[in-house]
């Protein structure tokens, strides 16, 4: 048992250092509150991911004051949709909130900037110490006991609030009782860096039907991303709604797209700089429950990425400031209901529209049809551009554009249609 000399207490504490819990750490600091955040790696440290942000997320890290810090890194437009022959270049829209650009950074650089920032508005980083496991008393949630991981000693961290913020297998929220609906979509991801002589382009390239060397169709989309400091970001996505999904073999698929994306990219073994690694994408709100009564549960460990394009970056960003604001509230209230609110806070701002998504992943979980969609959507940069509006969630409340009109179509039937029984 540790001596209460070692025994730390805070208002509310944070577990793991990504983009959710160092979101959740800065707003909390921001707003006068005693958090600490703790982090079982050592910045900088890297973390699989295809590093790119969109308008989203540039947007929530301008809020957090890092607009200078991201214009060091590189800054692309638009995005490039290649498929069937045809290549669109589709610049991100013009938005009353979100800007009109995003940039690709590394989750090395970028994971330790923003932690560096909630630290300098306030927060207390533990940095190389893990959660081994929660303090339970009298039934409530009370803190962490964590390692140290050079001396391995473990120690209790206490708090009045904990949050789960441990990213895709989190650990810790499962100990709390935290479970992945099985009928929500899942992804999986691989990622690889090459050099290249295209990586200060100005898009970024998505390959929306990915062949082999025959000329076979492969499962997933294939994206490239360049960094602007001589290197690209090289990789495959896939859903679980795909038939075969379990049996699939990401890196045959990965090393597939390498050999037969496009030439200028200059992609071979010989430009190579790192072992492709992958990981799990859980999605559309699929990871329940999202509260207790003294914790709550922030970025993929909630599972938040947005199935539409497996963005997960700025939802984790977005998901750790709302539950800061409640953080906030109970802690100036004394009165810790205000965490129940966050279902619905959360149900109100990505409900309907992760449900779209999850209809969507049905869809192009069935390669034919999803083939035929893109053959059809690829003669018309008008619907193109719509799609690209869609998927990364960038929809204008203030009018009602085309787009608008889909995407309430869509919704309209999502909201009458059952989720399926089985991923
Ligand atoms: C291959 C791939 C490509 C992707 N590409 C993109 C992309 O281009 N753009 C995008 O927006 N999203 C992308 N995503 C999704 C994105 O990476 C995640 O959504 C995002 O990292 C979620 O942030 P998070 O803070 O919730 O979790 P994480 O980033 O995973 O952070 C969790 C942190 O908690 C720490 N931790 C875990 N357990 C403990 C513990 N017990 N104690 C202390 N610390 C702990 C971990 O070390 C980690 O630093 C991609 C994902 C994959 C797998």
């Amino acid at each position: 048992m540790p001596s209460p000399a070692t025994t730390e207490t805070h208002d509310v504490l944070v577990i793991g250092g990504g983009p959710a819990g160092s979101s959740t750490g800065y707003w909390l600091a921001r707003a006068g509150h005693d958090v600490a955040v703790i982090e079982r790696k050592t910045f900088p440290r890297e973390k699989t991911c295809g590093d790119g942000l969109t308008p989203r997320a540039v947007h929530q890290l301008t809020e957090m004051g890092l607009a200078g810090t991201l214009e060091r890194y590189h800054r692309y437009t638009g995005l490039r949709a290649c498929a069937h022959g045809i290549a669109l270049e589709l610049q991100w829209p013009e938005h009353p909130v979100f800007p009109s650009h995003g940039y690709v950074v590394r989750r090395r650089e970028l994971d330790t900037f923003v932690a560096e920032n909630a630290v300098a508005a306030g927060a207390v980083l533990h940095q190389g110490t893990e959660a081994v496991g929660p303090i339970v008393e009298r039934g409530l949630v009370a803190g962490a006991t964590v390692k140290d991981k050079d001396s391995g000693e473990t120690r209790e961290i206490r708090a009045r609030y904990v949050v789960v913020a441990d990213g895709a297998n989190s650990r810790f929220g499962r100990a709390l009782g935290t479970a992945r609906r099985r009928n929500y979509p899942q992804g999986m991801a691989i990622r690889g860096y090459f050099e290249s002589p295209l990586h200060a382009e100005p898009w970024i390239e998505s390959a929306l039907d990915v062949r082999d060397r025959h000329g076979n169709s492969l499962p997933g989309y294939g994206w490239i991303f360049p960094l602007g400091d001589g290197q690209i970001n090289v990789g495959i996505g896939l859903l679980s709604t795909f038939r075969d999904f379990k049996s699939v073999n990401t890196t045959h698929i990965m090393n597939e797209f390498a050999a037969t994306a496009p030439e200028y990219w200059g992609i071979s073994p010989d430009t190579a700089t790192s072992v492709p690694t992958g990981g799990r994408l859980p999605m559309g709100g699929s990871i329940h429950p999202k509260v207790g009564p003294t914790w709550i549960v922030v970025g993929d460990a909630a599972g938040s990425i947005n199935p539409f394009n497996g963005e997960g970056i700025d939802y984790a960003y977005e998901t750790g400031r709302m539950a800061a604001s409640l953080l906030d509230e109970a802690l100036q209230t004394g009165d810790g209901m205000a965490l129940q609110r966050y279902p619905a806070l959360l149900e109100a701002e990505y409900g309907l529209y992760f449900k779209v998504a999850r209809l969507f992943a049905q869809v192009i979980g069935r390669p034919a049809l999803m083939r035929e969609l893109t053959r059809v959507g690829m003669q018309s940069r008008t619907l193109m551009d719509w799609v690209l509006r869609i998927m990364a969630n960038l929809l204008r409340p203030d009018e009602l554009g085309a787009a608008e009109a889909v995407y309430k179509a869509a919704a309209a039937l999502a909201r009458v249609l059952p989720e399926p029984t089985l991923a």
